[in-house]
Formats: structure tokens, C-alpha cells, sequence
């Protein structure tokens, strides 16, 4: 069966790190009888170029069209005067909406060879690996009204106010909770804890009392997996003050951007991050979780390993390819334990490489390592 991918490296270290995340699937495919049909096509800033709009007509066909969307990252702060809906960012809001990806999965794996790369004590994150599950399409980013005027109330009636709807739909909530226990239980069946974590903040928003209402409706069905709720700024705490007790942490649009984020320097490097968003057909957009990052784009210095463990999530995910993703994901560990680092992971005694120099590693790696582990998530 061909996997149809469409492949959009977007702006600035985009283009080098998809590049690298594609030479893994090309090495890959062979091994496991895949064939891959991909199709490049812009998007972000360098769609505005050519095309003047971040997500051209043309491109959203495309990743319409797939099973799969490989993105690498968009953004450069010389569009940051364009109109609001012109921004490269926007391509990926209009994927989002226009694909309807409300899940976004964002694993936080420390990996054992780059326990020291994280700014908390090893002994808080030796062996972490939670999933971080945020709704991508509802709350406070989309809700309606929104907007500027006039106070007419408050501190300072007469002056310039601007107002954000956060709402979300019991619907909302069900597909996403439903999301969050599965992929807790398929976490279990692989040996994590088998807990969701919902996060909130119903003691001041009713939109999030209606949350952990719907929430705790929803894990009724799901027996076998412990569920408990926490407030985000306690969440926001108990992630630096002890990640590993969580397991799956599922949240709303807002808390999971932030919380996301958090998960993320626990690990090192936000160059090790990769993220999914699916919707309800399993059809998804896979990226690194970090951006463009413009102060080292060109240089061949960025690290390609967010974007290739993208590229493992999205065999797992879409294509229903479990047993190359784990190949994927353990060529990676063997890469770090032979010692390769980009520089945003480098320390005293490990190896230098480029961002070309790790994609040949992993090809390397894929050649030789035999499937050891099974990574959960
Ligand atoms: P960033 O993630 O691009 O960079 C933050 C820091 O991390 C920079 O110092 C960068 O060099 C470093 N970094 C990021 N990825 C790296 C990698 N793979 N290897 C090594 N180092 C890496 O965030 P930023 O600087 O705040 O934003 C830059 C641009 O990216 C902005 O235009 C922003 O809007 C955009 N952005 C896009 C996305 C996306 O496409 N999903 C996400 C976040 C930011």
C-alpha cells in the first residue's frame, strides 16, 4: 500500500532537519516493504514569498490529500510586522483548523545519555517519559467574541480594552479525554503507571469546571486507568518539583501550550522534542516541537532529532507502522550512546556533528540495530 506524505519543511532550519527526517524514511523503507509517495511543497514564510499567503490553496490540497504531513518549522522575525493572518504561523493554525487535528501529543522522553543536558538534578529526570496531551481547537485561542473596545465596566471605564472568549464544548472535552485514556492504556500495556492527569483550573473558570466534570465522566469508562485532576499552576510546579509521577497529563488549548513547553526542558534539548497532531481519523501533522530558530538557520547546526523521532511518531500513528517507528527511535538512542552530538546537546567527551553528519548516523544506526526496545506513546 503506497503512504501518501506530504513533505513541508516551511522556514528556516525546517528545510535541513525535514531533509534529514527523510533520508531515515527513505533508508527505512526498503527494510519494511513500505512505499512511501511524498510531495514537497511550501508553506510559511517561504509560501508568503511565492505565493503571498502562508498557507497557499495548493499546499492545504496537498496535505488534504495525505495520510501523513511531515513539517519542519515556520517563522522568521522579518514577517513579524506582516498582518496578523498573513504570519507564517498562520499556516499552521489553518492545517489545524482546516484538517481539524485536535490532539496534539508532545512526548517528554529524557534519554539517558543526555540526563546531564537537563537544568534539573538527573535524579528527577533519569528515566522520565510522559505524554503531554493538549486540545489543539477549542478554549481561549478560538473562541468568540474577541476583540478591542471601549471599557464600559471595570477598573477604568472609558479606556481601550480587548476581551478572549475561553469556551469549550462537552463534545470538546469527550474526544479529547477519550484520547488521553487510550493512549494511557496503551502506555500501560508497555508498563507505565496506566494515570491520567487532568488539568485545570475549575476553582476560578467555569469553562474547566465543565472540563474536569466531562473528564471524570469520561475515565468512568475507562476503569483500569487512574485519573486525578490538578490545577495548573499547582501542574506548572509539580512538573519541575517531580515529573515523573506524571504519566499521561491531558489539558486545554492555553495550559497545554505552556505546560507543553515546561515538559519540554526537562528533557535537554528542545531539539530532541517531536510533537503529533491527529484528528479523528488518525491523519496527522508531524513536527519538531521547537521553531525555525532563524539565529542558526543555514549554519548545518541544527539538530534533525526532534523532526526524525517526528517522523517514528508518524509511522506509529498514521501509518500504522509500529515496528519501524521502534526502530526508528531505538537507532536514535544508539546514536546517542555512540556518543553524537549537535551542539545543542554536545558536552565534554561526546562527539560534534552536523545536522547532516546525525541524519547519517541514524541511517547508519537503522542499518545495523536490531529492535531492542519499545518505546511507550
Ligand atoms: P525556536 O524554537 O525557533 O528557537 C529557540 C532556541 O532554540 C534558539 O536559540 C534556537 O537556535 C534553538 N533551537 C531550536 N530548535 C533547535 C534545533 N533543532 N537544534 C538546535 N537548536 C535549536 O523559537 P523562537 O526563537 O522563539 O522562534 C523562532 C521562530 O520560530 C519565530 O518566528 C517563531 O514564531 C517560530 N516558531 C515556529 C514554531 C512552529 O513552526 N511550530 C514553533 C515555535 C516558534
Amino acid at each position: 500500500m503506497k503512504m501518501k506524505i506530504a513533505i513541508l519543511p516551511g522556514d528556516g532550519i525546517g528545510t535541513e532537519i525535514v531533509a534529514e527526517a527523510v533520508k531515515v524514511l527513505d533508508a527505512l523503507a526498503p527494510m519494511y516493504g513500505l512505499k512511501f509517495e511524498t510531495e514537497t511543497a511550501l508553506v510559511g514564510g517561504a509560501a508568503y514569498e511565492a505565493h503571498g499567503h502562508p498557507l497557499p490553496e495548493s499546499t492545504l490540497k496537498l496535505a488534504q490529500a495525505a495520510d501523513a504531513i511531515l513539517f519542519g518549522a515556520v517563522g522568521d522575525w522579518k514577517y513579524d510586522k506582516l498582518d496578523r493572518h498573513l504570519r507564517p504561523e498562520q499556516a499552521i493554525l489553518g492545517l489545524r483548523k482546516h484538517l481539524g487535528l485536535f490532539a496534539n501529543f508532545r512526548p517528554a522522553i529524557c534519554y539517558e545519555q543526555l540526563v546531564n543536558a537537563s537544568s534539573l538534578k538527573p535524579e528527577l529526570v533519569a528515566g522520565l517519559d510522559i505524554l503531554i496531551i493538549r486540545e489543539l481547537t477549542g478554549d481561549i485561542y478560538f473562541g468568540q467574541p474577541r476583540g478591542r473596545r471601549t471599557a464600559t465596566d471595570g477598573h477604568f471605564p472609558g479606556t481601550e480594552e480587548a476581551f478572549d472568549t475561553m469556551r469549550y464544548s462537552r463534545p470538546e472535552i469527550e474526544r479529547i479525554a477519550h484520547v488521553a485514556f487510550q493512549a494511557a492504556r496503551k502506555r500501560k500495556a508497555a508498563g507505565s503507571a496506566g494515570k491520567v492527569t487532568s488539568v485545570d483550573k475549575a476553582n476560578v473558570l467555569e469553562t474547566f469546571q465543565l472540563w474536569k466534570d466531562v473528564v471524570t465522566e469520561v475515565g468512568l469508562q475507562y476503569p483500569d486507568i487512574a485519573l486525578d485532576h490538578m490545577y495548573i499552576d499547582n501542574a506548572a510546579m509539580q512538573l519541575v518539583k517531580e515529573p515523573k509521577k506524571f504519566d499521561v497529563v491531558v489539558t486545554g488549548n492555553m495550559f497545554g501550550d505552556i505546560l507543553s513547553d515546561e515538559a519540554s526542558m526537562l528533557t535537554g534539548s528542545i531539539g530532541m522534542l517531536p510533537s503529533a497532531s491527529l484528528n479523528a481519523k488518525n491523519q496527522g501533522l508531524y513536527e519538531p516541537s521547537h521553531g525555525s530558530a532563524p539565529d542558526i538557520a543555514g549554519k548545518g547546526i541544527a539538530n534533525p532529532l526532534a523532526t526524525i523521532l517526528s517522523a517514528a511518531m508518524m509511522l506509529r500513528f498514521s501509518l500504522n507502522q509500529a515496528a519501524a517507528a521502534d526502530h526508528i527511535e531505538s537507532a536514535v538512542k544508539s546514536v546517542l550512546a555512540a556518543g553524537f552530538r549537535t551542539s545543542d546537546i554536545y558536552s565534554a567527551g561526546t562527539t560534534r556533528v552536523s545536522t547532516r553528519e546525525m541524519g547519517d548516523a541514524v541511517v547508519t544506526a537503522i542499518g545495523k540495530t536490531a529492535i531492542k526496545t519499545t518505546i511507550k506513546g
